[in-house]
């Protein structure tokens, strides 16, 4: 369903308690700080066919002060946001929503603005990740074919870890064809009572850190001793997902916490590990789980090295096997967003890419994200691949990051 509701004036919360039914999305307030305003309630997944009706005149638009003052407060918070010479750390979810909620053009060209800033625009991020483990996971999350629990219906076969020598052979194609970091997934819960399986990837990071490339794993859950052998082992960053805001977490995993999450994430901080951390959207969250997504992941002690934007691919035989995708322009606002509060930070378009039109990404990359996942296969879903992406790079003037070379980039205001 999806029902399009005028608004006279900058009804945010009004019009965000109306559409805060899960499922649903509250689209910005358009043509902020103008008489006309139309406010869209939205069901991710539904693309917008129905036209909102004609805005009202400005006769009778008749702003109030406090809305005059909210929009003023929101003008001065992008502004602050977009001037800022260094990360920051202590966002509140009101600043968050009141960049969010920005008109979606302005929002893109001031995360451009940001991006041009922190980030060579030029330059994307290739990486490639492999599935080491496939399948056999105890956990529940309601997205993922690899849960034991949804083995029936999607019919994915559990299989055993890959050798060290059958990884490292990917890694060298992946980097052959010109993928920077390699990324290794297992579907585990947790690494307790695999000290067998952890001497080997041990050994598959320190065989692709020996390749010249960055190295990334995710394992599950960690705790800080383990964490500490893999930096040994020379392990570049590690990726765990909070996946949504705090409060939706619970009704897409039961198996482990949001704190569990948030517990690992700081192992692999302390063991001096990059923490790649970030969110898939198209659960059937809302626009204020995003934003609480995003709150969650600009506030910890520092922000991730990499946060990831996945849209959800539905797999048949889950439970999220029939959601609809998530709408672009929720992406874009995500991305944008992100790009705005977490400067310094590599944007990752993860799955769900293979879904988006070549201007969609592009939409993307001019917004701030600079990295994606490329190759043969992503985990269970399909992944553009190495010559199709070279071919996009071409027609945009987008070129590979090198290894290593991401770095803090001082900025004159
Ligand atoms: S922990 Fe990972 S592999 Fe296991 S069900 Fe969740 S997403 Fe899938």
């Amino acid at each position: 369903m999806r029902a399009a509701i005028r608004a006279a004036a900058p009804l945010r919360a009004a019009v965000r308690s109306a559409g805060r039914g899960r499922g649903t999305s509250v689209a910005p307030l358009q043509f902020l700080g103008r008489a006309q305003m139309s406010t869209v309630v939205e069901e991710p997944g539904i693309s917008s066919t129905t036209p909102p009706p004609p805005p009202p005149s400005p006769q009778q638009y008749q702003p109030t002060q406090q809305d005059v003052d909210r929009q003023q407060r929101a003008k001065r918070i992008l502004q602050d946001a977009v001037a800022a010479t260094a990360p920051r750390h202590d966002w509140t979810r009101e600043e968050i929503s009141a960049i969010y909620y920005q008109p979606l053009m302005e929002l893109a060209f001031q995360s451009a603005n940001v991006h041009r800033r922190f980030h060579n625009p030029a330059e994307v991020q290739l990486c490639t990740l492999m599935n080491i483990k496939t399948g056999g996971c105890t956990e529940d999350c309601s997205y993922c074919a690899q849960s034991t629990r949804y083995q029936k219906g999607t019919g994915l076969e559990a299989k055993k870890v890959e050798s060290v020598e059958s990884v490292l052979n990917a890694a060298r194609i992946a980097k052959e064809n010109g993928s920077t970091r390699f990324c290794m997934g297992a579907a585990w819960r947790d690494m307790r009572g695999r000290k067998n399986s952890l001497k080997n990837i041990k050994e598959m990071v320190s065989g692709v850190r020996a390749m010249g490339m960055e190295v990334c794993v995710t394992l599950g859950m960690i705790d800080s001793e383990q964490a500490k052998e893999l930096k040994e082992a020379g392990l570049t960053a590690y990726n765990h997902n909070v996946d949504t805001s705090r409060e939706f977490y619970p009704s897409i995993i039961s198996t482990r916490t949001y704190d569990e999450r948030l517990k690992t994430l700081s192992h692999v901080r302390d063991a001096g590990i990059n923490v790649c951390s970030g969110g898939i959207l198209g659960l059937g969250e809302n626009s204020e789980d995003r934003i609480g997504l995003l709150h969650t992941v600009s506030t910890l002690p520092s922000h991730p090295e990499s946060f990831p934007v996945n849209a959800l691919v539905p797999i048949k035989g889950t439970p999220l096997g029939d959601r609809k995708p998530i709408e672009f322009t929720s992406m874009l606002r995500t991305i944008a967003t992100a790009r705005i509060i977490m400067p310094a930070t590599i944007i990752r378009i993860a799955a769900g890419r293979k879904t988006m039109a070549e201007e969609q990404q592009a939409m993307c990359f001019m917004a701030g994200a600079n990295a994606i996942f490329t190759g043969e296969k992503m985990l269970t879903t399909e992944c553009n691949g190495w010559d199709e992406d070279a071919a996009m790079f071409g027609r945009w003037g987008l070129e590979p990051m090198k290894s290593f070379e991401k770095k803090e980039v001082e900025v004159d205001v």
